[in-house]
């Protein structure tokens, strides 16, 4: 069992709509989406990306990568990973 950092599990690699390849995660716990503020439920897909460094700044040190829900930004989990 994970202990400390469980809020999200890594699934793997996933496809954006513009093509673009990047990771998908599935929460453990409720997280917020920070561009639309809905909630991501606990068992969802969802993204992260990295927040401007006014939002780092302002949430210190390690919080430099904010979770991005479906609806903001749809993933396909990328079953092909090696193509
Ligand atoms: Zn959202």
């Amino acid at each position: 069992m994970p202990v400390g950092r469980g809020k999200s599990l890594l699934v793997g690699a996933a496809v954006q709509p513009d093509g673009s390849r990047t990771t998908a995660y599935r929460a453990l716990e409720e997280l917020v989406c920070a561009r639309c503020a809905r909630p991501i439920l606990p068992a969802c897909l969802f993204s992260r990306r990295t927040a401007p460094a006014t939002t780092i700044s302002t949430f210190g040190v390690g919080w430099g990568r904010v979770a991005i829900c479906v609806a903001c930004r749809p993933l396909r989990l990328d079953a092909n990973a090696d193509g």
